[in-house]
């Protein structure tokens, strides 16, 4: 989105973006580092190279390549992955063991991407902010008050409370994605079913499981209709070697305590 159209359709806040490539960078370099401090990451170099290399190779048949991505492990039981702004992603060693193979890992890494290829963390910021801060942005007025809003925002995880639209447009992007790079995207389509049945089993245990990109049935329909209009791919890959060997690495789960 350019800045030039945004005063004139302030009905729809909602798809706007305030910040530049540059200025998103920074901000998700200031948020991966404070998240780096509240998380423990897991440092183990075999793991981390898995998962940095499976994110490069979707980031890589991404439609944003204007970017330098970030693949991070998270040292925890909670079935999650998130992005921030900017590039930096984050995935949970639970989700890492929930997956039952690599195409059902790779589908939430794509979406993950997906949120950063469709910038819905500055646009939900700018969303946030109002339109004030936006022209007081636009005009360079009241830097270091908008700076401390953004802190704030930063603060409250709103970031990564995406509209159901921006949840729709990251699993697109995400099956396009797979599809480029030679995985089978119908491992995100089976790994949300699986999330959506865990979620009815035990809803309270598991009620952070994948909590910031709720599983809906409707979601599942709309991945799968995304797939069936790509043209068929014989050889696309859904599982490796390498994914199994990884998971016999992680440490085993803790007492779920949540997070
Ligand atoms: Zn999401």
């Amino acid at each position: 989105m350019t800045s030039s159209g945004f005063f004139g359709c302030a009905g729809s806040i909602s798809n706007i973006n305030i910040f530049t490539d540059a200025q998103e960078v920074q901000l998700g370099k200031q948020f991966s580092r404070q998240i780096e401090q509240d998380m423990k990451i897991y440092t183990d170099p075999v793991v981390t190279a898995y998962i940095d290399q499976l994110g490069q190779h979707l980031a890589n048949h991404s439609q944003r390549q204007n970017i330098t991505y970030h693949f991070k492990v998270v040292n925890t039981d909670v079935v999650n992955a998130f992005a921030v702004p900017g590039g930096y992603l984050y995935v949970n060693i639970g989700l890492i063991r929930a997956a039952a193979n690599e195409s059902e890992l790779a589908g939430v890494i794509g979406h993950e991407i997906g949120h950063v290829v469709g910038k819905h963390g500055v646009k939900q910021m700018t969303r946030q902010l109002g339109l004030t801060a936006v022209a007081q942005l636009a005009l360079g007025e009241n830097q270091s008050e908008l700076k401390q809003m953004v802190a704030n925002l930063a603060a409250n995880g709103v970031l990564m409370k995406y509209s159901r639209d921006a949840e729709r447009e990251a699993d697109k992007y995400a099956v396009q994605e797979m599809y480029d790079a030679g995985i089978d995207p119908e491992g995100m389509a089976t790994f949300f079913e699986k999330l959506l049945n865990l979620q009815k089993g035990k809803p309270s245990r598991l009620k952070q499981l994948f909590s910031t990109h709720p599983p809906t049935t409707e979601r599942i329909a709309a991945v799968r209709s995304n797939i069936a209009k790509l043209p068929r791919k014989s050889n696309l890959k859904n599982d490796s070697r390498r994914f199994h060997q990884i998971k016999k690495r992680l440490p085993p789960p803790s007492n779920y305590r949540g997070r």
